[in-house]
């Protein structure tokens, strides 16, 4: 199956795609982690786009788009792939439909982890106390990636809702309860019980300061 964990930076996407990558076997696809990989090893890409992420900027559209390209013609992504960080704006979206579309296949579902700004920004501050953080991991950062996020990538949300697909968690229960919750969705959406079910899944969103 292939599907897309959505929600603000922090949310806990990372957390749950490798979960699910080790208990589905569908790799976790995070342009994010593919980006800051071309920065360690000191690509090219990597020399272009650091500066973007340090700033908590979006790289470029065609940028991340072809780089989930090459990955999903990788053999592992045959049966599916849990797409994290991407699609972040309505063209990547467009993209990874008609990616998906030309080889086949689809997403059939979108699962919108809901974390309240005030306790993203909780988790941050845990992190600098852990020593537990990257470089575009501060409170003035994730400000800034938040105002991102509500502008470019939370349109997303009506795209998805519109195509019966997107269903929403509640990302502020403990991590275990979160999984299963997603165990729960991609079940009943592996059942053939669609993935548009926006009914007792999908809580209210209280949202603190919007950026
Ligand atoms: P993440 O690890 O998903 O929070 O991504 C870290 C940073 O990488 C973001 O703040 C962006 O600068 C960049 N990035 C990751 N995914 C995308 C994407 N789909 N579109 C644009 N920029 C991205």
């Amino acid at each position: 199956m292939n599907l897309v964990l959505f929600g603000p930076p922090g949310a806990g996407k990372g957390t749950q795609a490798k979960i699910l990558q080790e208990r589905r076997g569908w790799p976790q696809l995070s342009t994010g982690e593919m980006l800051r990989h071309a920065i360690g090893t000191g690509t090219e890409l990597g020399r272009k786009t650091k500066d973007l992420m340090d700033r908590g900027e979006l790289v470029p559209d065609e940028v991340v788009i072809a780089i989930i390209a090459e990955r999903v013609d990788e053999p592992d992504s045959a049966a599916g792939a849990v797409f994290d960080g991407f699609p972040r704006t309505i063209p990547q979206a467009r993209a990874l439909d008609s990616m998906l579309g030309q080889r086949g296949k689809r997403i059939a579902l979108v699962i919108e982890l809901m974390v309240r700004d005030d306790a993203l920004i909780q988790r941050v501050e845990q992190r600098i106390r852990e020593g537990n953080q990257r470089a575009d991991d501060t409170p003035e950062t994730l400000r800034h990636r938040l105002s991102v996020y509500y502008r470019n990538t939370a349109p997303l949300l009506d795209y998805y809702r519109e195509q019966g697909k997107l269903a929403g968690v509640d990302g502020m229960a403990p991590i275990h309860e979160v999984t299963a919750a997603i165990g729960g969705l991609v079940d009943s959406c592996g059942n053939g019980a669609g993935a548009g079910n926006e009914g007792p899944n999908r809580q209210r969103k209280s949202v603190v300061g919007t950026g």
